[in-house]
């Protein structure tokens, strides 16, 4: 059997493409993963996916998803995929011994925001430890923030917190950032924001909610108890392209190249959604268009290849 949709990934770029997918009556079959949902099941409230004004819990948003896919056909596989073979048609999805062939294929596995792996970040994750300024910093009114890292996105989420916070304190291990410099003159000219050059967090402190950071000293090893009410850590993303590599076109940093404005690959009759082929917006609501694109570029493409 041939599916005319497979779709990898569960998150809401991949959910909305199995919506759309299944309403156009392809039949969609998705291949959800061991973290089903996404980035989306780490996350506390959402209050900027439109249509809750009250906000909604992450989980309950991909739950509610994932019904709306199921409502209408969609066939969902809960693991991982181990192997593609898009060289030719039909393409080729394996899941351990298990192998599927699809005309089309919606890639939607997301990236992954990469922690500091230290004692308290798991812990206290949504509990004051954050990897998304965008979505949690509104929840720190007049709070003192940590921000852990040194490029363009830990420089854009420090400016972005001070809308909120009182203080925002950049822990950087080097003693430069490798930010580019229209950004960390913004950094350094802003009157809330400061620098501890050469340090790491070695802890998240904390029982319920985070109350601050050990933090290391590189050079001197000097160690020092830092009071905070939050750590966004912000030392980059990884997309989730792994079992893609070879078989279509990744930029130097791992993510899926698409055509400009469309969700079009370096495959014909392979497409791209999400984060793992956007590390600009990274959004639900701009993931979830993104799959809403893609459902309907693979619905046109079956459609003139009929
Ligand atoms: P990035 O450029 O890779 O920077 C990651 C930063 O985190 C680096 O400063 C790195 O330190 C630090 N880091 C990495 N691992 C660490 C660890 N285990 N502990 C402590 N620090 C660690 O990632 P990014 O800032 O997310 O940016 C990714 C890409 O998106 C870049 O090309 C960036 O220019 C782009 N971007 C652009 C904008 C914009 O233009 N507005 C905004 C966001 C992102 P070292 O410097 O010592 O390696």
């Amino acid at each position: 059997m041939t599916e005319k949709v497979l779709i990898i990934g569960s998150g809401p770029a991949g959910l909305t493409a199995a919506i759309y997918a299944s309403r156009a009556d392809l039949n969609p079959l998705m291949i959800e993963g061991m973290e089903r949902g996404g980035q989306l099941m780490i996350t506390t409230d959402v209050e900027n996916y439109p249509g809750f004004s009250d906000g909604i819990m992450g989980p309950d948003l991909m739950e509610q998803m994932r019904k709306q896919a199921e409502r209408f056909g969609t066939r969902i596989i809960s693991s991982d995929v181990t192997d593609v073979d898009f060289s030719e048609q039909p393409f080729k999805v394996s899941v351990g011994r298990e192998t599927y062939n699809a005309e089309s294929v919606i890639i939607s596995t997301g990236a992954s925001a990469r922690w500091i792996g230290v004692p308290g970040e798991d812990r206290l994750r949504g509990f004051g430890v954050s990897a998304c300024a965008t979505c949690d910093g509104f929840f720190f009114k007049d709070k003192e923030l940590l921000i852990v890292g040194g490029g363009d996105s830990a420089m854009e989420e420090a400016i972005f917190l001070t809308r909120f916070a009182s203080r925002v304190t950049i822990v950087h291990r080097r003693d430069e950032f490798r930010a580019s410099p229209i950004m960390v003159d913004r950094v350094f000219d802003h009157q809330r924001i400061d620098v501890l050059w050469d340090s790491v967090v070695d802890e998240i402190l904390g029982d319920q909610l985070v109350t601050g950071a050990r933090i290391r000293n590189v050079k001197t090893d000097e160690v020092t108890d830092f009071e905070a009410d939050g750590v966004f850590v912000a030392i980059g993303h990884t997309p989730n392209t792994k079992v893609f590599g070879g078989q279509i076109a990744l930029d130097e940093a791992g993510y899926i190249e698409v055509e400009r404005g469309t969700t079009l690959t370096s495959v014909e009759g392979v497409f791209a959604a999400g984060d793992v082929a956007d590390k600009v917006y990274r959004q639900a609501v701009t993931a979830a268009g993104m799959g809403c694109q893609a459902a309907l570029d693979a619905q046109r493409w079956l459609h003139d290849r009929s």
